[in-house]
């Protein structure tokens, strides 16, 4: 599983500032891009990834992710795992 560095952000639910996310979809890249599917690493809040920050699904998006099972991005903070 790749890791790409991201612009510190928090999660819309929790607010879990993460700065790092990883690619556990089938591109292994690990890079997000604009409409990536985020997942919060504590409260496991799904989010959407546009323009370098995380934002709530909308409507549409929220029963395309009901059908899809394929989880693209956890984003998570590299402090916090230091921190163990
Ligand atoms: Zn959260």
């Amino acid at each position: 599983m790749n890791s790409h560095v991201v612009p510190e952000s928090k999660c819309t639910r929790c607010g879990m500032t993460f700065d790092h996310m990883s690619n556990v979809g089938p591109d292994q890249t690990g890079v997000p891009k604009n409409g990536s599917v985020a997942i919060c690493f504590d409260c496991h809040h799904v989010m959407i990834w546009e323009n370098n920050a995380p934002r709530d699904p909308n409507d549409a998006e929220l029963i395309e992710l009901a059908n899809n099972h394929t989880i693209i991005c956890i984003p998570y903070s590299s402090l916090k795992l230091t921190e163990h």
